[in-house]
């Protein structure tokens, strides 16, 4: 599947073929669950800024306690701090076989960062993957997950901030050709299957 695990010794050097994924979707879309399963499959780092949030916040760094003031809330981080720690992962050896973005960018001027840090790298983006779900569904998934910051009112906040800070991604992404949406209702096999289609073909199987 992967192909540079495929690639024997003596075969062309492709000029880049790992995949670089952006995957965009609503809080409680089921980007995590698909995430799991897709960077299994592709083989690809795992980068979700949620995750590296809360883990600074379990081990009280100095970027997390500052991160728990908005995340507690449903509001977004500061971009300088997001941006941040992005720079400093997409430094680790692991990304350069591929690496999966889940949860950034989450603003405008994020992926702006982001194409930056990619240009000067030169290795530009291949898909943004969008999960769409409808806003009740997301709301009555939520509320059912019981996550510190699942309370009403903050996941109010959380689709809000999605609304109007994160879903703008969504024309800069499709002006640059780079956006493929997935219908986010359905088994998470269904799910998995629409995306899976979608990289496949990029990847020319
Ligand atoms: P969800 O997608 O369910 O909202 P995440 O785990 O992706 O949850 O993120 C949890 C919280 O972490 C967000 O509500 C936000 O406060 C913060 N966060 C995560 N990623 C970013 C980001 N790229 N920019 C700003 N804040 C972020």
């Amino acid at each position: 599947m992967n192909r540079l695990r495929l690639r024997t010794p003596n075969s062309l050097p492709t000029k880049d073929d790992n995949m670089r994924i952006v995957f965009i979707g609503p809080p409680g879309a089921g980007k995590g669950t698909q995430a799991e399963r897709l960077i299994e499959t592709y083989r690809l780092a795992h980068l979700s800024t949620g995750d590296m949030l809360r883990a600074a916040r379990d081990a009280r760094t100095d970027v997390g306690r500052k991160a728990d003031e908005f995340m507690s809330s449903g509001q977004l981080v500061p971009d300088d701090i997001i941006v941040a720690i992005i720079r400093g992962r997409l430094e680790q050896p692991d990304c350069r076989e591929g690496y999966l973005l889940d949860g950034f960018p989450r603003t405008i001027a994020q992926a702006e960062a982001l194409d930056a840090m990619l240009a000067e790298q030169g290795t530009p983006l291949d898909v943004v993957l969008q999960l769409q779900v409808p806003e009740e569904e997301l709301f009555r998934r939520l509320a059912g997950r019981g996550r510190a910051d699942d309370k009403p009112e903050v996941i109010r906040q959380r689709l809000v901030a999605y609304r109007e800070q994160t879903e703008p991604l969504l024309d800069y992404y499709g002006k640059k050709g780079l956006l493929k949406s997935i219908d986010g209702l359905g088994t998470v096999e269904e799910i998995f299957d629409r995306a899976k289609m979608i990289l496949d073909k990029l990847l020319g199987n």
